[in-house]
């Protein structure tokens, strides 16, 4: 029996997040809510996903000749699991709806932090997250700093973190979002949110993050000064990168920008073009004694799917091992192995 997942909110995450699962042997989607009738509804029926929609919106729908399978609180009776990808802070509002019908709940990052019991990354807290209510996983930024420093970790013991990352100012579709010019220090009082959420996934840490807002929409890039409890050898740094999935390396003389790097992963990579790895540039690692330096790009619209993809199977509680989970999701999904 497949795990059945609804989609809530099938915008930039949302549809990622269902493609994604439609392509795992152990689970399917079940159908996807609409609130509007706008492009991304196509999206979903060209997939053959069924809609669902609010009940006062149901003859909207219809009277634009969108066939709909029923309302949302309909999808909620037929499902094990939802995964809620509606604008940061709707979810929350959802999470009372959700639990009366016993369904398990998968939130974003735009979610508050304290919403479920845990703020997930399927490297760092499957085993908490498993059979559990609820999980919310963490935002772009915090995976690719909890991929990051998780990888660190496991040389030896993270000191503390310093971190500038600089984000994108919207993403492609996104028509009332900016900077269009300028770097934006945001917010103009550090720490940025990121220093709390990676707390809330690695526990305590002396993390101090900066936010840079910059008029792009294709990545972050994150600029990472960590300082470890030993010594440490840019061989053992590589080593823990190499073999933590969901990292790759690439070299700044063929790939130097995340417009490349976008460029090549829909050349070579993935049709879409989505990245879900952390892409670190290997002669960005710096090392000195027990500080560590390095530079990756995170494509903020790919990055959290396959942590979506954990997530579900964490709750549904059939994997056990986080190591399964991820290599089932890593392999579906086509993760890593970019230069093989
Ligand atoms: P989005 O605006 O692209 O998509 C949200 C979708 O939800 C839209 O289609 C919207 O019409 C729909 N919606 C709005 N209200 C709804 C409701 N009440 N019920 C059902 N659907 C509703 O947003 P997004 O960028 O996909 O972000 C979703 C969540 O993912 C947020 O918590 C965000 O912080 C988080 N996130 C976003 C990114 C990113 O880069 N876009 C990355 C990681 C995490």
């Amino acid at each position: 029996m497949k795990i059945k997942v609804g989609i809530v909110g099938y915008g930039t995450i949302g549809k990622r997040v269902a493609w994604a699962v439609s392509k795992q042997p152990d689970m399917e989607v079940s159908g996807v809510v609409k609130t509007r009738p706008n492009w991304e509804v196509y999206s979903a029926i060209k997939k053959g996903y069924p809609i669902y929609t609010l009940k006062k919106s149901v003859e909207t729908f219809r009277k634009k000749g969108i066939d709909v399978s029923g309302t949302f609180e309909d999808l909620l009776k037929d499902v094990d699991i939802i995964v809620d990808a509606t604008p940061a802070g709707t979810g929350a509002k959802n999470k009372d709806l959700y639990s009366k019908y016993g369904v398990k709940q998968v939130f974003q990052g735009g979610e508050p932090v304290d919403l479920c019991e845990v703020s997930f990354n399927a490297l760092v807290n499957y085993d908490r997250a498993l059979r559990n209510e609820c999980v919310r996983v963490v935002s772009c930024n915090t995976t690719g700093l909890v991929r990051a420093l998780h990888a660190l970790s496991k040389v030896s013991r993270l000191l503390s973190v310093r971190a500038v990352i600089v984000r994108r100012g919207a993403d492609l579709k996104e028509i009332k979002k900016g900077p269009i010019e300028g770097l934006v220090l945001k917010p103009t009082k550090p720490p940025s949110h990121h220093a709390i959420d990676v707390k809330a996934v690695l526990g305590d840490l002396d993390i101090m993050t900066y936010a840079i807002v910059a008029p792009t929409t294709l990545a972050h890039m994150h600029v990472i000064r960590a300082e470890l409890a030993n010594n440490v050898s840019k061989e053992e740094i590589m080593q823990a990168f190499k073999t933590t999935p969901r990292i790759v390396l690439v070299n700044g003389d063929i790939l130097s920008s995340t417009a490349e790097l976008r460029e090549f992963s829909k050349e070579f990579i993935r049709e879409k073009g989505d990245i879900y790895e952390n892409v670190i540039w290997e002669d960005s690692v710096w090392i000195n004694g027990n500080e560590v330096m390095f530079v990756y790009a995170v494509h903020q619209e790919a990055v959290v799917v396959p942590e979506n993809i954990d997530a579900i199977r964490a709750l549904a509680g059939l994997i056990t091992e986080p190591e399964e989970s991820i290599k089932i999701t890593d392999k579906v999904l086509g993760i890593g192995g970019w230069f093989k």
